[in-house]
This record gives structure tokens, sequence and C-alpha cells, in this order.
């Protein structure tokens, strides 16, 4: 029994993942034990990345403006894309270093159980980046997509039908996939970076 604006703040960061009743009873406490302005900085941060955060018109990633950082990064290989599910993959594959391409996110996993299907992930703008070349590249070619999808089911179908679709749109370009060394089942977001790493390196063809 509390007053109603802790429960409702308490409430709140239960919802947020691998936050639990306890740890946001915590959380809420500590936000009443700081200075008015941190907090008020805290609520402004929140409102702020959901009002600016967007989507990159080329890749999907997250992107202030038009364009996410790494499409903006003149020094990326334009001929290489590494396909992932979400933003939250690309963070930890960028932390190994082993990639300098640019990246495409699907935006989720193919999964019938779900009734998710290859409509309602962007796979025909990655074939149409793969086939066309990207718009402010001009007429630089990918000749290599890297797919880099979690080790999950849904993560290996997705695989294989860009395979299996980029096999027959775009024949002339190499589709591999990260190589073992993930755990089977994990989320590429909580692999290190050594694991990763390596799977980069040692990708095979599909
Ligand atoms: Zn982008």
């Amino acid at each position: 029994m509390q007053p109603a604006s802790i429960e409702r703040l308490a409430a709140a960061f239960a919802r947020l993942p691998g936050v639990g009743p306890r740890t946001a009873q915590r959380l809420t406490y500590h936000v009443l034990t700081r200075p008015e302005d941190e907090v008020r900085a805290l609520a402004q941060a929140l409102v702020e990345v959901k009002e600016l955060i967007g989507d990159c018109q080329t890749c999907f990633n997250l992107a202030e403006g038009p364009q996410c950082v790494i499409c903006a990064d003149s020094r990326r290989d334009p001929s290489v894309l590494c396909v992932v599910e979400g933003p939250a993959d690309i963070l930890p594959i960028e932390r190994t270093h082993e990639y300098r391409g640019r990246y495409h996110v699907l935006g989720g996993a193919l999964s019938p159980v779900d009734g998710i299907g290859p409509g309602d992930l962007h796979l025909e703008e990655l074939y149409r980046r793969v086939v066309d070349g990207d718009a402010d590249l001009h007429g630089v070619k990918v000749s290599e997509v890297v797919v880099a999808t979690n080790p999950t089911t849904a993560g290996e179908a997705t695989a294989l039908q860009i395979g299996a679709d980029l096999g027959q749109r775009a024949p002339d370009v190499v589709v591999s996939r990260l190589a073992s060394g993930l755990p089977v089942g994990a989320d590429l977001e909580h692999a290190d970076e050594v694991t990763l790493g390596r799977a980069f390196a040692g990708r095979r063809t599909i």
C-alpha cells in the first residue's frame, strides 16, 4: 500500500524487460532520492528518443533523420550487406570489428506459427537493394550478403528463404551464413564478442 504515483511508476518499471516487481520497487525509490533536474533529464531522454528515432530509409536500422549513422558513413563497404533480425543485433556485430560493410534490418524472422510471413519482413526491400543497388551509391553493386539471423528455428528458416530467393534473383551474389559457435537457440544480442567474431570470420556460403 503506497501512494498512487509511486504505484504507477513501479508498475511502469515492471513492464521493462528483465525487471521484476522487486527491482521495479527499488528503481522507484532510487528515482525519489535523486535531484529533480536529474529525474527531469531522464524523463526528457525517454520522450526524446521516441520523438527523434525512426527507421533508416535504406536499411531500417534506427535513425535520427532519413539515414542511420552506418548508411551515412562513406567509409563502410557498400558491396557487402549483413542481414539481421532487429536493430539490437547490429551493436554486438559492430563490437567484433570483423565487419565493415552495411546492414539490412528485417524487422523479425519468419515464423508461420506466430503468423509472421515474408510480407511482414523487409525482404523485398533487401532483394531490391541487392538487385538494383542502393540509390545513393551511384551504381555500386552488392557482391555478398551475410545472413546473421539468430540461430533459432525462425532465424534458420529466414536464412534459408533468403538464400533461395537470392539464388534465383541474384545468382552472382554470394550469400553466406554465420558459422557455428553461436549457441543454438540463443540470441545474437547476448553472444559475446569473441564467439560472434569467430562466427563472422568463419561464415559459409548457403
Ligand atoms: Zn541505414
